[in-house]
């Protein structure tokens, strides 16, 4: 049986770079070992880095005063290295759930935290619609762009003049990002982009300066310096989400996939909007196109879907524990036909279970 994964991360990846990475792992081209046993100093090691980042940067048309690093610690250790590096006195935060309320609670530990708009009144179901933005003294202004637990989008991007920092571990390479409006991108690559273990960061290159009392390991200027060589990277992981950008660009790049991600999302809001039986809560304009939020009619037939789907491959549909309910994870990697698989099991449960 085919299984389909809808995991929030670690997540489905191209089952292409799968079998390519299966068919290297034993001997990486002709250099007679695994990536896995291979010097991050060796000449073979560096190509496969260099390529991975040029690839990047050919994706997301990264402008050339941005450094690309690659880095350890998860999307949660940058909840803290952000701070520690950027804020001086006082920065400005988005609450948009989760995600952004960890990074806020990190960022209290080094200085004073603005919360510039929050939809906590609303359970986090929307995007708070920040305009005007009183900028005077923040170092930076900091959002989460997809809220990976309730299944929210910005659907723009916050106005500032101000370095505009931005969580986008769970829509990186989606859709395209007009990266020189940012002062900082990052991304914990399980999501959409790799395996676990590295985390993407994308810096301006005037944010490189750090105060000096700052550990070595957690200064970017240390990492942007070495290339993210300064020590030992996560060598194999990078090696596959390489594989992953070349994936990308063979399909045609993010304009491509963008358009792929709509399709499978409209299928599924559709198909959610038509039924009586199911519910979202998420507001129409803040959804997301990678995870989608819904819930049958009581907490009870949330768990016998998620038992029944499981009995036709259709695993992992459990929603966060923060937020209940169920989700589908339907990032870059999971194929149309998955998604057309969960409309047609979600159809015959509702059919089952709807009364009267
Ligand atoms: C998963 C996630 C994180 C945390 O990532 P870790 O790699 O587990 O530290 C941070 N932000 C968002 C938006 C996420 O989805």
């Amino acid at each position: 049986m085919k299984i389909y994964n809808f995991a929030a991360g670690p997540a489905v990846l191209p089952l292409e770079v799968l079998k390519n990475v299966q068919k290297d792992l034993v001997e990486y081209e002709e250099s007679g070992m695994s990536v896995m046993e291979m010097s991050h100093r060796s000449q073979v090691y560096q190509t496969i880095i260099d390529d991975a980042e040029k690839n990047l940067r050919d994706l997301l048309d990264i402008p050339a005063n941005y450094k690309v690093l690659f880095l350890q610690g998860g999307g949660t250790l940058q909840f803290s290295m952000i701070p520690l590096n950027l804020l001086k006195v006082k920065a400005g935060y988005i609450n948009s759930g989760h995600w952004s309320i960890k990074a806020i609670s990190e960022a209290l530990k080094v200085g004073y935290v603005d919360i510039l708009g929050s939809s906590e009144d609303k359970d986090f179901t929307y995007i708070p619609r920040i305009t005007n933005i009183p900028e005077k003294d923040l170092d930076y202004v900091y959002y989460c762009d997809n809220n990976t637990i309730f299944g929210t989008k910005f659907n723009y991007v916050p106005e500032t003049k101000r370095p505009l920092v931005c969580d986008m571990s769970s829509c990186f390479l989606s859709e395209k990002v007009d990266v020189s409006k940012y002062g900082l991108i990052f991304a914990g690559a399980q999501k959409n982009v790799g395996p676990a273990g590295v985390t993407i960061v994308i810096i301006r290159d005037d944010l490189l300066d750090s105060p000096s009392n700052l550990p070595t390991y957690l200064r970017y200027k240390i990492h942007a310096d070495k290339n993210s060589l300064y020590n030992t990277p996560p060598a194999f992981n990078i090696y596959v989400c390489g594989e992953v950008f070349k994936w990308l660009k063979r399909i045609g790049g993010l304009d491509e996939i963008h358009k792929r991600d709509v399709e499978k999302a409209g299928l599924l809001y559709n198909y959610l909007d038509s039924s009586t039986f199911y519910t979202t809560k998420v507001e129409k304009e803040s959804r997301s196109i990678m995870n989608v939020t819904f819930n049958t009619p009581s907490a009870d037939l949330d768990c016998e879907f998620v038992k029944d789907a499981e009995k036709m491959g259709l695993v992992n549909l459990k929603g966060h524990r923060v937020s209940g309910g169920l989700r589908a994870s339907i990032y870059n990697a999971m194929p149309l036909d998955g998604v057309k698989e969960l409309v047609k099991f979600m159809d015959n449960f509702a059919k089952k279970h709807q009364k009267g």
